[in-house]
């Protein structure tokens, strides 16, 4: 008898061992939208192309199938063999030990997140992190949100809608994602005023635009590009003290901003939250999960009085940062307070990494590898900071006859690498690649593509 009607219904599957474990697997509802889509499935090919009907086995087996792809996560860690430090398709900072232990502690509880202990009283989530900003930094007020790009729309919300904003044209920047400053100064209700040329700013171009209408005076870091040759852009002292004489704020968008000198890696120097406070910049916004190698957030410096102001907007609870951020946040800041970042915050230690004990993984990789040839090559800082800057580093070099399908074989192994392409060769750069994660690497290496080595 097959037809039709020796398909098993719906519940008597459901009874059956496999059934019953699915249901505790999964949970009965999932299982029961599986099993109909399978057996209307069945019932389909059955009458369209005259295929047999399968039996229980290989109908739970199909169910299970589709569950498992129902509930795959989208979600999981790769490798990281790009050399691209803050890699933002790829989650930008991976966070220090210390603020995973942070937040798994506080997210896997109660906290004091908006409870003031002493007080026994409803507290601020604001405050949590900004306590360690005032003591890294010559600043009384800081505010964290959810990402910079909404700092930055909270600043010009908060002190310019409905005014003007003065800006240099050479910095109306687009970072990618959908973040461009014209766009962002619409959003928060302000107009534009853009000085200069593309190439040559004048301080006396910021004194001509500003007038009665005007709110404030930004600066946008241009983050993901190079501008070279006929340049010039006033320092930002002297547009500060431009906007403070005409009694504007100055509101910095510094993007990345480090608050380690990058110089000393043979990078050039990214500017750095310090400086900008120091130059007279009233706001300074920038990112968490760039070279501060924290979490995802958006961190705003400046006046008390400013911060309170914003921290009073609808909006700042809109674009509020999670406990989980706060508490990674906190203890990557730690991180700078003791002045250990570079031994402890794996953005600095990929960036510090020495050429030798790179030279000394690659070579590592090689043997166990037994192929594959070590390439001078270079690793790039990536995610919005020092655009063209580069670090010298040893790659392993795989020769592949179809680079770009081993490339797509590397990406789908069961812990997923990515990797580039240079000259037709695979490299895989050691620098982005924790060091808990080597084995791991050999082990997807040797079983991923053998049969793809270009013959010499
Ligand atoms: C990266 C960047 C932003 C956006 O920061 P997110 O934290 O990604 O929201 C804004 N401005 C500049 C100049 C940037 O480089």
């Amino acid at each position: 008898m097959n037809d039709l009607r020796s398909l098993p219904s719906v519940d008597s599957v459901l009874q059956s061992s496999t059934g019953v474990r699915l249901v505790k697997e999964y949970g009965r509802s999932l299982v029961v939208e599986g099993l109909r889509e399978t057996l209307d499935e069945i019932r389909t090919s059955y009458r369209q192309e005259g295929k047999k009907v399968p039996n229980l086995d290989v109908i739970t087996s199909r169910t299970e199938r589709l569950l498992q792809h129902w509930t795959k996560s989208t979600l999981y860690p790769v490798i990281n063999a790009t050399g691209i430090i803050i890699h933002t398709n790829l989650g930008r900072a991976p966070l220090s030990e210390s603020a995973l232990k942070s937040i798994a502690k506080v997210g896997g509880g109660y906290s004091t997140l908006e409870f003031d202990m002493e007080k026994g009283k409803r507290g601020s989530r604001l405050d949590h992190a900004s306590e360690l900003f005032t003591r890294l930094f010559d600043v009384d007020g800081a505010l964290v949100v959810n990402n910079n790009a909404s700092a930055v729309l909270l600043a010009l919300q908060t002190f310019a809608k409905n005014q003007e904003v003065v800006i240099a044209r050479s910095q109306l920047i687009e970072i990618g994602g959908g973040f461009r400053i014209p766009d962002v100064l619409t959003q928060s209700g302000a107009a534009l005023v853009e000085v200069g040329t593309t190439n040559r700013i004048h301080i006396s171009d910021y004194e001509q635009a500003i007038r009665d209408e005007t709110a404030a005076v930004m600066r946008a870091h241009r983050s993901n590009f190079a501008f070279v040759g006929f340049t010039k852009e006033p320092a930002l002292r002297d547009i500060a003290e431009v906007s403070h004489a005409a009694n504007l704020l100055m509101i910095d968008d510094l993007g990345s901003g480090a608050l380690l000198d990058t110089a000393p890696y043979g990078l050039k120097h990214e500017p750095m939250v310090q400086e900008s406070l120091q130059a007279g910049a009233d706001l300074v916004c920038f990112s968490g999960d760039k070279l501060l190698g924290g979490p995802q957030a958006g961190i705003i410096l400046g006046r008390h009085d400013l911060i309170q102001e914003m921290k009073n907007e609808p909006l700042a609870r809109a674009i509020r940062a999670d406990k989980t951020a706060l508490a990674g946040l906190s203890a990557t800041l730690l991180h700078y307070l003791r002045g250990e970042g570079e031994e402890k915050i794996p953005v600095w230690q990929m960036i510090s990494a020495d050429r030798a004990s790179l030279h000394e993984r690659a070579k590592d990789w090689q043997k166990k590898l037994g192929k594959g040839t070590i390439l001078e090559t270079l690793s790039k800082v990536g995610g919005g900071s020092l655009p063209g800057e580069t670090l010298p580093t040893y790659g392993l070099a795989l020769e592949m006859e179809h680079p770009q399908s081993y490339l797509k074989a590397l990406r789908e192994a069961d812990v997923p690498v990515v990797a580039r392409v240079e000259d037709e060769r695979v490299i895989l750069d050691p620098r982005t690649v924790l060091p808990h994660q080597d084995p791991d690497l050999i082990r997807i290496l040797q079983i991923t593509g053998a049969s793809d080595e270009r013959r010499s």
